[in-house]
């Protein structure tokens, strides 16, 4: 099918109408302005700039990393005052799926700091865990969660979020991540508590090459024997380390859009190097990280890709099954989901 024969809002139906998964997606991420509006008045907060809901709605239009990061921990993580508070977290996440046709997520959850501002893990897991029983029971899309143990507190906070997960099992909580600032905490000095999950039978993953240069990768996928990479955008500085990722096929979490915002490595489509893996022959997926923080949900960024020429629909079509099979369902599932997704597939073809 040629790409220009349609127009955006046929596109755009075309990729809504497919079902798909997503898989570096973090929970906060989906905060909406509603809920943080309420959060405030249900608080009575003062925040500093923030005296009504349009106050918030400009603090949501960020256009720097600094807009992003004075957003996310002065205005949303600020907002969640006690365990509950995370329900209104789920309702958007379901907002956010349903708005995407997404029927399967593995989304992040960083615990650390509202286990520092005095949250129960265990309160906490209860109500992410019913949210999602919900979910599954009345929208039939299934969110499973992976506790992003942080490399912002250094290797003890992480060790005792991997043990909250272990004293706290729950149906939906399925593996780690690290997360947080890349270039602060070396994925070696995690190697313990991945090991230690890996033995427990939790999935592991986590962000390189996102803030830092290929070492980093290299160092997530030796030392902590990651099974995707979050991001990974920095391998393209280092060919060996391409080679290897193409004859492993480790999946690399990309998220474009969430790279040209931060301008660590790229500024643009154009430039991101997610074309380059995929024509290498590594395994590359599109996912969004932070949807309503960057304004850029799922449907959009494969829209991005195929207007600005970087893949062909039948191409996006792949990438879209290169996520699904990166997900940790078993093969069975897999098989079964791909089933839904070509049926549709198969009438653009
Ligand atoms: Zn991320």
């Amino acid at each position: 099918m040629q790409n220009k024969k349609l127009s955006s809002k046929d596109y755009k139906e075309i990729l809504f109408s497919i079902p798909k998964t997503e898989i570096h997606l973090h929970l906060e991420g989906m905060a909406s302005v509603d809920t943080i509006w309420s959060l405030i008045q249900k608080h009575k907060l003062e925040i500093p700039g923030i005296n009504n809901r349009d106050d918030i709605i400009k603090r949501f239009q960020v256009k720097n990393l600094n807009d992003f990061i004075d957003l996310f921990l002065n205005i949303i993580q600020n907002c969640y005052r006690e365990e509950i508070d995370l329900t209104l977290q789920i309702k958007d996440a379901r907002e956010y799926l349903k708005r995407n046709n997404i029927i399967y997520t593995e989304v992040f959850f960083a615990p650390s700091k509202f286990l520092m501002n005095g949250f129960s893990f265990d309160v906490m897991m209860e109500y992410l865990d019913q949210g999602a029983r919900k979910i599954k029971k009345e929208d039939g899309i299934d969110i499973k969660f992976l506790i992003d143990v942080s490399r912002s507190f250094g290797p003890e906070n992480a060790i005792n979020n991997l043990n909250l997960i272990l004293k706290h099992k729950k149906p939906s909580i399925i593996g780690i991540g690290l997360g947080g600032a890349e270039s602060k905490g070396p994925a070696e000095d995690y190697k313990e508590v991945f090991e230690l999950a890996r033995n427990a039978g939790l999935k592991v993953v986590a962000h390189a090459g996102e803030d830092v240069g290929p070492e980093s990768i290299w160092s997530s996928i030796k030392d902590l024997k990651v099974s995707r990479i979050g991001h990974g955008i920095s391998a393209i500085q280092d060919d060996k380390l391409m080679d290897y990722l193409k004859e492993t096929q480790i999946p690399l979490e990309i998220c474009p859009m969430s790279n040209i915002f931060t301008k660590k490595y790229v500024s643009s489509y154009k430039d991101h190097p997610i074309r380059k893996f995929f024509d290498h022959g590594m395994y590359v997926t599109v996912n969004t990280d932070d949807p309503t923080i960057f304004g850029m949900e799922l449907i959009d960024e494969y829209f991005n890709l195929l207007d600005n020429d970087i893949f062909s629909l039948t191409e996006i079509f792949d990438l879209m099954k290169k996520n699904l099979y990166a997900t940790f369902l078993t093969t069975t599932e897999k098989d079964a989901m791909w089933g839904k997704m070509e049926k549709v597939i198969k009438q653009y073809r």
